[in-house]
C-alpha cells in the first residue's frame, strides 16, 4: 500500500469515538470534541430535497455541478466584488472533497505548502497524498493564534508553490484581517504563489468582517476559494460544498472529479440551489447561537486561575489555555473525559504551537455549556492544586 495515503489527523478523534461509546453505555456525557452542529437543517431543505427526490431526481447529475447551483453560488461571490460566474465553480462532496481535489490538480511532488499551525488536522494527509510537503508556520498561542505575514514570507524556498490558509479559523477562531490579507495577497504575487482558501466558516462571524482574498488585485489568477453548506446551513452530513478559482484549474478538477466523483446526488443539488435562498436572519440565529455560548464560555472560565479562554471572533470552537495547569493538553482532555464525562479535543493534534491548549466545540446549549465550563474550571483548579497546593488561596 502506498504511504501517500494514510489518516494523519485521525488519532485527534480517538478521545471522540471514546466519548460517544460512553455515551451509548448510557453515561451522561458533554461531547465538544468535534464540530457538527448540534442543529438540524433547516426544514425548507429539508423537503426541498425529498420533493426533488420524489420528481425523480435519482440519476447521475452534471459532473461539474448543476447549472443553477452553479450560477446561485457565483451570485454569492459576485456579491462580494468577484467577476465569477459557473465556469468558475465545481461542486465537490463537501470541502473535504474540494480540498483533495484542489490539492490534486495544483500540486506535484516535492513541492512545498505553507500551512499556518495550529490547522485544520486532515491538511497534512491531503497534502502528503499529493507528493507535496506541509510547512508548518507556527501561530503564536499569547498572541491569540494570529497569523504573521512576516513568518510565512520567511517559510518561503524555491519549492514553496502555495498557501494553504483558513480564516475564520478552525481551532482558533481567528479571523485573518485586511491589513494581513493585503500583505499575504503581496507575497503572492511576488513569489507567484497559489492561495488555497478554506472559507467553510465565513458564515460564522461575530465580530469583524469575512474578506475572500480571491478580490484582492492580482489575486482572482492565483486564488483557490474552497466551502460548503456544513457550517453555514448545519448540513455537515449532505456532503456539499464547492472550489472556486480560474476557469482553467475548474476544468482541471472536472476531469478528476469524472474519474473520481462523477458529481455529487441531483437531489442534494437541487436542496443546496433552496439552501441559498434561505432568509438571512434564519442564518444569523445560528451564528447568534454560537455567539451566545462563546460568551457564556468565556463569561464561566474569567476567574479561574488555572485556564485562559481565547475568546474567539468566528467559528464554532474555541481555544482554552490549559498550561498553569501543568498537565499535557491530552492528558487535560483524557482526565476532563474520566473525571468530569467532558470530551474536549487536545491542541497538540492540530500542530505543536497549541500545546498547552485545548478544543472546545460550542455545540451543545447555552445551559449545558455553563455547566460542562464550571466543571472544567473545577477540574482544572483541582490539577492546579494537585502541582501546587498553594497555587490557590484557601476558600
Ligand atoms: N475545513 C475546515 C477548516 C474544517 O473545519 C472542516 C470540517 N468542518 C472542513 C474543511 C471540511 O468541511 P466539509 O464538511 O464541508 O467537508
Ligand atoms: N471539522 C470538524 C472538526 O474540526 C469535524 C470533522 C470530522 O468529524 N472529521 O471537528
Amino acid at each position: 500500500l502506498t504511504d501517500r495515503i494514510a489518516g494523519d489527523g485521525a488519532a485527534a478523534w480517538d478521545i471522540h469515538y471514546r466519548a460517544l461509546a460512553r455515551q451509548a453505555n448510557g453515561d451522561d456525557i458533554t461531547i465538544l470534541s468535534v464540530g457538527d452542529p448540534d442543529f438540524d437543517t433547516p426544514g425548507a431543505i429539508v423537503e426541498s430535497a425529498v420533493t426533488s427526490l420524489r420528481g425523480g431526481a435519482t440519476h447521475y447529475s452534471d459532473v461539474q455541478g448543476k447549472l443553477a447551483l452553479r450560477q446561485a453560488i457565483a451570485d454569492d461571490y459576485r456579491r462580494q466584488g468577484l467577476a465569477v460566474g459557473p465556469d468558475n465553480l465545481i461542486v465537490t462532496a463537501g470541502a473535504q472533497c474540494g480540498l483533495y481535489a484542489a490539492a490534486q490538480c495544483l500540486l506535484d511532488p516535492g513541492d512545498e505548502v505553507l500551512v499556518p499551525e495550529p490547522c485544520y488536522v486532515t491538511y497534512e494527509a491531503v497534502l502528503r497524498a499529493t507528493g507535496a510537503e506541509m510547512v508548518q508556520v507556527p501561530m503564536d498561542g499569547e498572541a491569540g493564534f494570529r497569523l504573521d505575514p512576516a513568518a510565512l514570507e520567511a517559510a518561503i524556498t524555491p519549492r514553496t508553490r502555495a498557501l494553504l490558509l483558513n480564516s475564520p479559523h478552525n481551532p482558533s477562531g481567528q479571523l485573518i484581517d485586511a491589513d494581513t490579507w493585503a500583505a499575504i495577497a503581496e507575497l503572492c504575487r511576488r513569489h507567484d504563489l497559489w492561495l488555497i482558501s478554506d472559507e467553510v466558516y465565513a458564515e460564522l462571524i461575530f465580530e469583524g468582517e469575512h474578506l475572500c482574498p480571491a478580490t484582492l488585485p492580482g489575486m482572482a489568477e492565483r486564488s483557490v476559494v474552497i466551502s460548503s453548506l456544513s457550517k453555514s446551513h448545519a448540513m455537515t452530513g449532505w456532503r456539499l460544498g464547492w472550489v472556486l478559482g480560474p476557469e482553467a484549474l475548474i476544468q482541471h478538477l472536472s476531469h478528476l472529479a469524472l474519474c473520481m466523483l462523477y458529481g455529487c446526488p441531483d437531489f442534494i443539488q437541487d436542496a443546496a440551489c433552496d439552501a441559498l435562498k434561505t432568509p438571512p436572519h434564519e442564518l444569523a440565529e445560528m451564528r447568534e447561537t454560537y455567539r451566545a455560548r462563546r460568551d457564556v464560555v468565556c463569561e464561566a472560565l474569567a476567574g479561574c486561575p488555572a485556564v485562559t479562554a481565547v475568546r474567539p471572533p468566528a467559528g464554532m470552537f474555541m481555544m482554552v489555555d490549559i498550561r498553569a495547569t501543568g498537565l499535557s493538553s491530552q492528558a487535560f482532555a483524557d482526565r476532563l473525559l474520566d473525571e468530569e464525562g467532558i470530551s474536549v479535543l487536545s491542541g497538540e493534534a492540530f500542530g505543536p504551537s497549541a500545546a498547552g491548549f485545548v478544543r472546545l466545540g460550542l455545540t451543545v446549549d447555552a445551559e449545558r455549556l455553563a455547566a460542562a465550563s464550571q466543571r472544567l474550571a473545577s477540574f482544572a483548579e483541582r490539577a492546579l492544586c494537585e502541582r501546587d497546593p498553594h497555587a490557590l488561596p484557601p476558600t
